[in-house]
C-alpha cells in the first residue's frame, strides 16, 4: 500500500515534520477510544498530520463507537464526565 505524505513542511508554522507514533483519542456518541498511529509531527509547534489512511480508520472507529460496534476493541477503564 502507498503511503500518502501529503506535507513536506508544516503547513502551520513551515517547521520540519518528523514521522511520530502517537497517541489519539476518538469520540463517537458518548463513548471514547484511544489509537496509536504513526503520524508526521511538527518539531516545532507539534501540530500532527495523519495520512488519508489513517483519517479514514479514525472515521471508521468514530462511527463504530457511535453504534457501540465495539466488540473487537479492547476496554481499558471508564471514563467520567466531572461536573464543576
Ligand atoms: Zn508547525
Amino acid at each position: 500500500m502507498k503511503q500518502t505524505k501529503p506535507f513536506d513542511k508544516c503547513p502551520v508554522c513551515g517547521g520540519e515534520l518528523e514521522e511520530k507514533e502517537v497517541e489519539k483519542i476518538l469520540k463517537g456518541g458518548v463513548n471514547t477510544a484511544i489509537i496509536r498511529v504513526r503520524a508526521e509531527v511538527c518539531l516545532h509547534c507539534g501540530e500532527r498530520l495523519y495520512s488519508q489512511e489513517t483519517v479514514r480508520l479514525f472515521e471508521e472507529i468514530r462511527r463504530k463507537l457511535e453504534r457501540k460496534e465495539v466488540a473487537n476493541f479492547q476496554p481499558i477503564g471508564q471514563s467520567f464526565k466531572v461536573t464543576v
